[in-house]
């Protein structure tokens, strides 16, 4: 103490202007000396500290070994730094305990040992440690990437752990690279133009789509956030880098949808439309089909009234014919309308039974003989008689007394129809050949559709229904029906009925 005392103006002169705190102890670990700064680290006032023994500044829970430390330092007396890695604590007059950092200067002085403690408080700085650590551990274990590069050389500085993982680089090897390096849609001049505004100070941050190539070749779809940074001295950016591949994956998805969706909406708009239309044309060919039989109907009836006498019994006859043959004709167009009833419901029984195609081919050209015009003839073969054939017999008959009457209506007076019957291995074909109007091109395509009618046949009585019937019950039979027609040439109608029969 007195060595102090004496020499107080000497170690107030260099202690004071330190700003590290200084406490000197002596053997026996009591206060001798000490500066302002370390008075005011621990809370103390002016030489309150000295005289005290040093556990007054060492929290209690530290006391037991820090003895010890400080007895095999002084056997051993040498500088050296205080810690060894260990945190080291002071506690405040207050109580209150802070982070320090200790270096121990032992020195003699008049013959007696001494240990000078220059003293940090570092409290600050293990805050700014931690803060700078939570922000480390946030960079790496984002899972954005996140990649910095110089501003200067624009290689890259760092680059967090899910970038290095998505690109397939390591950081080692990206420090040689730069952004345009692992951007294939850039050249180096290229990405300078884009981040020249930054670069210029004209934007403070930047954000943009592109792609990222990997180190395997591949690429995907990245958003990029581009904004200026500094490390340390040096002028940096940062990126961060969203992997959009989903989201683009899922607007792509989007978009297509939308699009089947909307053609498909189209596609519904338009059969709505045509549907409209042929509503429109089924009402006025009702209509047009029902008006002239029963109008037809009505004057025979009321001139049948009239026909009173013995004598005028022909015409009488000629009448009651005409109200039998309209009347018939009326029963066939609802038949018509209940087969499609019928067709579209799915209520129908087929009977599929062995009978001589003869049976039907005749029955219909009997029948179609009184439907002939002027001059007309239907030519058939006449040695079918031992062709036996499985089917249901209704809709044979349906199907070629349809067919029959078509070429009948379509073609002119004096012209032949033909009906042909060829047999193969597997199918028999059944043709009707006419020499009439013919379909045009144009409605060739749409002549199946229900209530269609082709453009030249409008002035012929008809309701568009008969092929539309015909071909869908000989499909739900496995058969088929097509065609070919030329305008003002004919047409010839094919129905092919295979040997071995779905009827499923
Ligand atoms: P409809 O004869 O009652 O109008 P269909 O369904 O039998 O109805 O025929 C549909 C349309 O096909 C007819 O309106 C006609 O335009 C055309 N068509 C059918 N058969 C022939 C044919 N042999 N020659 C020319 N056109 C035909």
């Amino acid at each position: 103490m007195q060595v102090f005392e004496k020499n107080n103006n000497i170690f107030n002169l260099l202690s004071e202007g330190v700003s590290e705190g200084i406490i000197v102890v002596n053997t026996e670990q009591f206060i001798t000396a000490t500066n302002s700064s370390a008075e005011q680290m621990f809370g103390y006032d002016k030489n309150e500290l000295i005289g005290k023994h040093l556990d007054t500044l060492i929290p209690k829970r530290y006391l037991k070994n820090h003895g010890h430390h400080v007895d095999s330092f002084v056997k051993k007396s040498e500088k050296r730094q205080m810690g060894h890695g260990r945190d080291l604590y002071g506690i405040r007059k207050n109580g209150e305990e802070f982070a320090l950092e200790a270096g121990l200067n032992p020195f003699e002085l008049f013959g007696s040992t001494y240990i000078m403690a220059l003293i940090i408080d570092i409290t600050e700085r293990k805050a700014r440690e931690r803060e700078l650590s939570h922000w480390a551990r946030i960079f790496d274990e984002s899972l954005n990437e996140i990649y910095v590069f110089d501003a200067e050389s624009l290689l890259f500085t760092n680059v967090n752990k899910e970038a290095q993982r998505n690109i397939g680089y390591s950081i080692e090897e990206l420090m040689t690279m730069a952004p345009f390096d692992i951007k294939p849609e850039f050249e180096r001049s290229e990405f300078l133009n884009l981040i020249a505004p930054l670069q210029e100070g004209k934007e403070d941050k930047l954000k943009f789509e592109t792609l990222h190539g990997r180190k395997d070749g591949s690429t995907y779809p990245v958003e990029v956030h581009l904004q200026p940074s500094a490390v340390g001295d040096r002028n940096a950016f940062v990126a961060i880098i969203l992997d959009i591949t989903e989201r683009t994956n899922y607007t792509q998805k989007l978009e297509k949808t939308v699009e089947e969706r909307t053609k498909q909406l189209r596609d519904a708009l338009i059969k709505e439309k045509e549907l409209n239309e042929l509503k429109t044309r089924f009402l006025s060919l009702v209509s047009h089909e029902f008006k002239t039989p029963l109008s037809a109907i009505l004057t025979s009836v009321t001139l049948l009234g009239k026909y009173t006498t013995a004598d005028q019994q022909e015409k009488r006859d000629k009448h009651v014919a005409t109200i039998q043959n309209k009347v018939k004709y009326l029963d066939t167009i609802l038949n018509d309308f209940l087969s499609v009833e019928r067709l579209a419901s799915g209520k129908i029984n087929y009977k599929i039974e062995t009978f001589p195609l003869s049976k039907i081919v005749n029955e219909v050209i009997y029948n179609a003989n009184m439907l002939l015009k002027n001059g007309q003839r239907i030519r058939y073969p006449e040695d079918i008689d031992d062709i036996l054939i499985a089917f249901d017999e209704k809709t044979l008959e349906l199907v070629l007394s349809n067919l029959i009457h078509n070429a009948i209506k379509y073609s002119p007076e004096d012209s032949t129809i033909d009906i042909l019957v060829e047999k193969d291995i597997d199918k028999l074909s059944l043709k009707i050949v006419d020499t009439g109007m013919g379909i045009p091109k144009s409605d060739q395509k749409h002549i199946f559709n229900r209530y269609f009618r082709a453009e030249n046949a409008l002035l012929t009585q008809g309701t568009g229904i008969g092929l539309n019937i015909a071909k869908q019950h000989l499909e739900n039979l496995g058969a088929t029906l097509d065609f070919f027609s030329e305008e003002n040439k004919g047409s010839t109608f094919i129905v092919n009925i295979p040997k071995k029969l779905n009827t499923n």
